[in-house]
């Protein structure tokens, strides 16, 4: 597990923010109330973020900040002191952050900045600047909140990078360089990326007012007017990526089901559509099979309705691990599925539909009381298809309908 180290020397404060960190966060937690004690631990251990304070009994006047950052730790500082100068003169050092701990709300503060330290860990951020000493310093300070950076001098290298890591989560734009300039960029970038898949940030100079309004018109998400300070930046960079985050938490619950993880109908609608008239077009085989468990009513009333979830998951589970990659599974409600498998002959269809409508009757599910519980699915399968997906679903599950009326536990294709 990774370790965060507090150096404070009030006590009571120290184990507050320990104890907090601890228990909200998936960290190890040492203490030192003074530096000597903090030097054992660095000895001892590598740590993801250091907090301090800037007054300590063997340490007076800050120097724990230098020791720290020659040690090549990541500081965040805990302070009382709130006066401006001093507190700018403190930023000016490579530090993550500088904190006041006067309240509750502050050591919030801390719990959420490491958070999302930690899960920056995770975004990549792209400089493109034809500065190399701006590039530097931004490269410097997004590496010290935990960023993956990439840097380029100017919009087409850009491009470049992108296509070769379009898992880009931020892209921070000068605007004027050399072959492509910012706004250039940012028009080409929202041709293939939209806002809430790749945030762009420009940072223009305070004479450019129309300039500004131009890059947020173009699709840049926020811009920063230079010179900016530490804190701005880093403030800006990360709601950039917490709003990315959430946008992604958002999209996911709308398009999957809750129990299941599995995709929701209308997930399946938006996105099957136009697969569905291209591999007609281009005479690729496929199948929309409509699957539905038989008798699970009973299922529900004999095991409980808890049990009923469980075979419901433990279907789905089995019918994301029959199908490749790119096949869609999808559960449309109730305990009725919709799958999509693309690029494949009638033939093999009918043979994998058999295949998993077999597995699932071998398939046993334990109750908390121990009983076994087994279960079967019927299943409609449309091969040869109709004009729209919503005709070729009604036609698979009509017959579905057949399928049970023919006495469940069966396939029926067209
Ligand atoms: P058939 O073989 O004709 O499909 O019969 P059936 O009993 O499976 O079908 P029916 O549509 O009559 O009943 C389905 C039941 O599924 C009714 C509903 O209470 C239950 N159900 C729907 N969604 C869920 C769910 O998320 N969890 C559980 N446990 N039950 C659900
Ligand atoms: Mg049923
Ligand atoms: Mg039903």
């Amino acid at each position: 597990m990774e370790r965060i180290l507090i150096i404070e020397d009030n006590k009571t404060l120290a184990k507050l923010i320990a104890k907090k960190i601890s228990t909200e966060l998936n960290f190890e937690v040492d203490v030192a109330y003074q530096l000597s004690e903090a030097k054992l631990f660095l000895q001892r251990y590598k740590y993801f973020v250091t907090l301090t304070d800037l007054n300590l009994p063997d340490a007076p006047n800050g120097e724990v900040v230098d020791y720290l950052l020659s040690k090549e730790c990541r500081v965040i500082v805990l302070s009382g002191n709130i006066d401006k100068d001093f507190r700018e003169k403190i930023l000016k050092k490579n530090i993550i952050d500088y904190i006041n701990k006067s309240g509750v709300e502050d050591i919030n503060y801390i719990i959420h900045t490491i958070r999302r330290l930690h899960m920056n860990q995770l975004h990549k951020v792209l400089i493109v600047d034809d500065s190399m000493v701006f590039r530097k310093s931004m490269k410097a300070m997004l590496e010290n909140l935990f960023f993956q950076v990439l840097t380029v001098a100017h919009g087409e290298e850009a491009l470049g990078i992108i296509s070769a890591h379009p898992d880009i989560s931020l892209v921070l734009t000068d605007y004027n360089m050399p072959v492509m300039d910012g706004l250039e960029l940012t028009k080409e970038i929202r041709k293939l990326y939209n806002k809430n898949d790749m945030s762009i940030m420009a940072l223009s100079s305070n004479e450019d007012d129309q300039i500004t309004a131009m890059f947020l018109k173009s699709g840049a998400n926020d811009y920063i007017k230079k010179p900016f300070s530490k804190e701005e930046f880093s403030c800006r960079v990360n709601n950039a990526i917490e709003a990315l985050e959430n946008i992604f938490i958002i999209t996911n619950h709308s398009n999957r089901d809750f129990l299941t993880g599995l995709y929701n109908r209308r997930y399946f609608f938006k996105n099957v559509g136009s697969y569905f008239s291209d591999a007609i077009q281009n005479g690729e085989g496929f199948a929309i099979a409509m699957i539905d468990i038989d008798n699970f009513k009973k299922i529900n009333d004999t095991y409980g309705h808890e049990m009923g979830d469980k075979v419901i998951v433990s279907l789905s589970e089995i019918l994301r691990t029959s199908v490749n990659q790119k096949d869609i599974v999808a559960r449309f409600g109730g305990e009725e599925f919709c799958l999509l498998l693309k690029d494949i002959s009638a033939h093999n269809v009918l043979v994998a539909v058999e295949r998993l409508r077999a597995n699932i009757e071998r398939n046993i599910i334990i109750s908390d009381k121990g009983e076994e519980i087994r279960f079967t699915i019927s299943i409609g399968v449309s091969v040869s298809h109709e004009d729209t997906l919503e005709e070729d679903i009604d036609q698979a599950d009509l017959l579905l309908y057949n399928a049970k009326q023919g006495g469940r536990n069966q396939i029926i294709h067209n």
